[in-house]
């Protein structure tokens, strides 16, 4: 029987999703969090558990596994997961379903479908994507890293950088100039490299500001040997594919910026109903309460925009202007809470063993990765007419 994929966040599917999501974030993440960000990874068994639980499959079709639930479970999985306060654990899972392994759905080969599918779904296999360059991040049109044939595949040289999931990755979806005559939007194509292929090494990155529990690598290619059937969808159709690709990641990012703000403003209304000061509580004083009711209503805003935009993409229209908002506006919103909620904690909210502490941290991605604000403000100022405003 052919099913249909939810348009609305009441679909019961959508509903029932949620509440697994949650219910396992607060049993199974919530409690191991603290240990991951000290460990500096998401361990495999999160992965595993995941997908006994059906939550890594809404990208993917139900002959591999999966839900295929589309764009609203998407969202609903990120907005729950990034409500766990750990965007360590977010991020590590998100890039798996929804920002790299999404382009085996789209454009895999039935085999390639056949080998990689069914273990990222079940969690058996853990993947990531690695398109940025030590020169080549927002303008990924300047990358460099060079796909040649050789004598029975393709040789790689040059090397990615911020690669999410590379370190303890099974494979990531790797692009590299395979026409370096071609203009970039022409000469691009996507490969899957296998962990230990040979001329390949990840090398860790530095620690970072936040998502301690979600791991990142340079990726470093010497003449790298893949097999002939590496190659993921159409020779020199690279380009294309992660513009559209980009999509889903930037809702999906949007998403993690409203289970951020949920969390940090649920924390933030408990803290200041209780929390004591010049003979009464916080939550007395007229500033703090009309400056987590502003809050809330820019949060809600967000959330809004996030899921009508989450519709939309359901239904099948065309949406890079409000995609391209949705990354903008959520991103520098989530900001402005997570300052404005820890101000709120006092100094209670510096100390790492606030959650605050470590949202604010983790947060601070959402202006910068997949597409920095400023790149997606041109993205919506391209679009705007008329009918922007209707
Ligand atoms: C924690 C983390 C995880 C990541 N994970 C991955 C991953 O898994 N795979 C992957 O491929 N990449 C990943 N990235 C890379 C990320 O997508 C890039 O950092 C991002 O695209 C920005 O590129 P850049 O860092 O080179 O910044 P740059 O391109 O050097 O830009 C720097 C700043 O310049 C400004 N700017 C840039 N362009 C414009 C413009 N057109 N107009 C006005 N201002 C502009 C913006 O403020 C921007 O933040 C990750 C990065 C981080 C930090």
């Amino acid at each position: 029987m052919e099913t249909t994929r939810p348009t609305s966040f009441d679909d019961p599917r959508i509903v029932a999703l949620r509440a697994t999501a949650r219910r396992h974030v607060r049993e199974r993440i919530e409690p191991h969090g603290a240990a991951w960000e000290e460990a500096g990874t998401t361990p495999h068994a999160v992965y595993r558990e995941l997908g006994a639980l059906g939550l890594l499959g809404h990208c993917h079709a139900a002959g591999f596994g999966g839900s295929d639930l589309g764009p609203i479970a998407s969202v609903a999985f990120a907005e729950e997961l990034s409500a766990s306060s750990f965007g360590g654990v977010a991020e590590a899972v998100l890039i798996h379903t929804d920002m790299s392994s999404t382009h085996i759905g789209h454009r895999g080969s039935a085999a390639q479908k056949r080998r990689w599918l069914p273990g990222i779904v079940s969690g058996e296999l853990i993947c990531g994507i690695a398109v940025s360059e030590p020169e080549a991040g927002s303008d990924l049109a300047a990358m460099r890293t060079t796909a040649r044939r050789g004598a029975d595949g393709w040789v790689l040289n040059g090397v990615k950088t911020y690669a999410t999931n590379a370190v303890h990755g099974d494979l990531m979806i790797v692009a590299a100039r395979t026409d370096p005559d071609a203009k970039p939007s022409r000469g691009i194509s996507l490969f899957i490299v296998e962990r230990g292929t040979p001329g390949l090494q990840v090398r860790p990155m530095a620690r970072k500001l936040g998502l301690h529990s979600s791991d990142i690598a340079d990726m470093v290619f010497t003449d790298a040997r893949l097999p002939e059937d590496a190659l993921l969808g159409e020779l020199h159709g690279g380009f294309p594919a992660i513009m559209q690709n980009f999509q889903d990641e930037r809702l999906v990012l949007g998403a993690m910026a409203v289970g951020m703000g949920r969390k940090a403003l649920e924390l933030t209304l408990a803290h200041v109903k209780s929390r004591r000061a010049f003979g009464a509580t916080l939550w007395n004083l007229q500033a703090t309460r009309q400056r987590l009711a502003m809050l809330a209503a820019r949060q809600q805003a967000v959330k809004a925009l996030v899921h009508d935009t989450a519709v939309r993409v359901a239904r099948g229209a065309d949406c890079v202007r409000e995609v391209s908002m949705v990354k903008a506006l959520a991103g520098e919103t989530v900001q402005d809470i997570m300052r404005d909620c820890l101000q709120l904690h006092g100094g209670a909210g510096y100390m790492s063993d606030c959650p605050l502490e470590r949202l604010t941290r983790d947060a601070r991605i959402l202006t910068i990765g997949g597409g920095a604000t400023e790149v997606m403000l041109e993205e919506v100022a391209k679009r705007l007419d008329k009918e922007a405003f209707q």
